[in-house]
């Protein structure tokens, strides 16, 4: 068993059911790097956040913390400069 670090940087699991959307939100949002799994395999390799932990679709990969940081709203950082400008 693994002990989750403890970090006031760090959720760990469980996740409450809010910071499961959050997290796959945050991981869907397509301008961050999203969590993958460590695992060397075929098919995607993206991570899911679950209530009990971020899982692989494709093994039995599991991380049990996500950055704080990942529960707020994502900012796209280009955002200002893709803006069209009238
Ligand atoms: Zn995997």
């Amino acid at each position: 068993m693994v002990i989750p670090l403890k970090s006031p940087d760090k959720v760990v699991v469980p996740f409450s059911a809010a910071e499961v959307d959050a997290l796959n939100r945050f991981q869907r949002c397509g301008f961050v790097h999203p969590f993958t799994c460590a695992n060397s395999h075929e098919g995607d390799r993206d991570l899911v956040a679950t209530r009990a932990g971020w899982i692989c679709c494709h093994c039995d990969y599991r991380q049990d913390w996500a950055h704080r940081a990942m529960l707020k709203e994502p900012v796209n950082p280009m955002a200002d400069v893709l803006r069209l400008t009238p």
